[in-house]
């Protein structure tokens, strides 16, 4: 059996909204049907080897922990984000962790560097946060399906040209409260504004995701019937 190695990019910084619920979910889907489950954090000053994991998470932050972040994240994970993308490791970043993927992120007059797996950029326009419960449609190659989560955001993010977001708007504000889409889905990079935490909420992303990590099928687990009804009760109330 194969097992599933996961690398939490600065988990006691990035773990806004309890994101750290999505390793949770991963364990869990992983060990109920016997699939190993190990797990590494890479921090402050901290390089990782970007052959020694199959995905790498990155949950929420607020602006000044990110700050820290994305200086460190710049001088010492840079190269290996890109080599182990660049072999077909999972990368998925959610909202603070997401603005962080682009090339920059402007707040307050400051740029903070991105470490530029994808082409955007993030900028902390005048106006309100974006918040409140949000749904769209995705497609990861088995049909489109409904994302539920919440975002809350103020930075608004700008995909380049040639990038394609990880859904349409359905519901919610998504990347930037404007354009209609929200992500961003390149190989097998995929950044998000949604919480949730994103895949409590999305049980079919948590599989989804574990099925590309390791290049496996699975099958649904029994009790899948609850989650799907759990599913349901997300994307009602983001008013689908
Ligand atoms: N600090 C970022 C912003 O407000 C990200 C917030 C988050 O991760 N929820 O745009």
């Amino acid at each position: 059996m194969p097992a599933l190695r996961v690398l939490s990019l600065y988990p006691e910084l990035m773990n806004i909204y309890a994101d750290r619920g999505n390793i949770a979910v991963l364990r869990a889907r992983c060990e109920w049907r016997g699939i190993g489950f190990e797990h590494a954090s890479s921090s402050l000053g901290q390089r990782f080897d970007p052959d020694a994991h199959d995905l790498i998470y990155m949950g929420g932050g607020q602006d000044r922990d990110q700050v820290a972040v994305a200086r460190d994240m710049e001088s010492t994970k840079r190269e290996a984000l890109h080599a182990a993308a660049g072999h077909g490791a999972v990368v998925l970043a959610v909202c603070g962790g997401y603005q962080l993927l682009g090339h920059s992120y402007e707040l307050d007059g400051e740029e903070l560097p991105g470490v530029g797996l994808v082409d955007l950029r993030t900028i902390r326009e005048q106006g309100p946060r974006l918040i409140g419960n949000c749904a769209i449609e995705a497609d990861l190659g088995t049909g489109p399906r409904v994302i539920a989560g919440f975002e809350n955001h103020g930075g608004r993010t700008y995909l380049g040209p040639d990038e394609t977001p990880l859904g349409r708007v359905i519901s919610g504000h998504g990347n930037n409260g404007r354009d209609g889409f929200e992500g961003v889905h390149s190989g097998t990079v995929i950044g998000t504004y949604l919480h949730g935490p994103l895949l409590p909420k999305n049980i079919w992303l948590a599989d989804r995701l574990i099925e590309l990590a390791l290049d496996i099928d699975l099958e649904p687990l029994p009790g899948d019937e609850l989650e799907d009804a759990a599913h349901a009760s997300a994307r009602r109330a983001a008013g689908v």
